[in-house]
């Protein structure tokens, strides 16, 4: 029988949070979501959304979650900083990234840079290393059956994206990306069939920016197509992109194809 996924939308924009009314509708954080699955909490991406994540697991009384990294640029690790359960004893914090992310995470939540270290907290803290195309289940304890398989992406300084699968579910996570050189067609490989396809629609239509690491819905929507993917969410706003700009874009993008989805922030998506 199949499973049931919910994933929650706790952030949405690349580059830095937008704290602003413009961008209510869609939301201010930075990329973080979460897959519910059974008992099973398994976070992608640590953008600074993951606060409120955090605050939610206190509240349940949740504690062990298993986060995976796509990479360490601030907008994608800076909720580490106040995420509650860092803070609680009794928590266990399974963190996942490219080889040698935790030298380098544990210098970034420093002393120098925060009032707490990573390494001093007082939560259980590990680091798994994830390697390019080698599947692997997430540690012990979590998400039975969960597989997760990594893929080196395409993004300044490096990047890995995530395909998980078990119980008839799929999704596969590819922020930040740019589609240049071999990455559309691996990457076509990479989400083959996949029910959800988790995208970086950081540029506007026609703004190209080569070597900056990124795309635009429209890229992501013909990779998805061409992937055979159930359907695509588009999520890493820009910073300057507003609620009436997505609105405009999520139109568009809408009568082009209806396995178009535009993340917002507090949403829930069932898989
Ligand atoms: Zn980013
Ligand atoms: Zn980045």
């Amino acid at each position: 029988m199949n499973e049931t996924w919910k994933l929650t939308i706790w952030g949405v924009r690349g580059s830095f949070p937008v704290p602003d009314p413009d961008f209510l509708r869609y939301g201010g954080n930075t990329s973080c979501l979460s897959l519910d699955r059974g008992d099973t909490l398994v976070v992608l991406d640590a953008g600074s959304g993951l606060a409120a994540l955090g605050d939610r697991m206190v509240r349940e009384g949740r504690r062990r979650v298993d986060i995976l990294l796509s990479h360490l640029h601030l907008d994608h690790v800076m909720g580490l900083f106040p995420f509650a359960p860092r803070y609680d004893r009794r928590c266990e914090i399974h963190l996942y990234g490219r080889p040698g992310f935790a030298g380098e995470l544990t210098h970034l939540i420093g002393s120098s840079l925060w009032p707490v270290d990573l390494a001093d907290d007082r939560a259980h803290i590990l680091f798994h290393e994830v390697w390019d195309g080698k599947p692997f289940l997430l540690a012990e304890g979590a998400a039975p059956g969960l597989r997760v398989t990594a893929m080196e992406g395409n993004h300044p300084g490096g990047c890995c994206y995530y395909r998980l699968e078990g119980g008839g579910r799929s999704l596969v996570y590819a922020l930040d990306c740019e589609l240049s050189g071999d990455m559309a067609p691996r990457l076509t490989d990479f989400a083959r069939g996949t029910g959800l396809l988790v995208w970086d629609a950081s540029l506007a239509a026609g703004d190209r920016k080569p070597g900056w690491g990124h795309s635009t819905w429209e890229e992501g929507l013909s990779l998805g197509r061409a992937a055979g993917a159930e359907r695509v969410l588009m999520t890493h706003y820009a910073r300057e992109h507003t609620d009436v700009f997505l609105h405009s874009q999520e139109l568009l993008a809408g009568q082009a194809d209806s396995r178009c989805i535009f993340a917002k922030e507090g949403t829930v998506i069932e898989l």
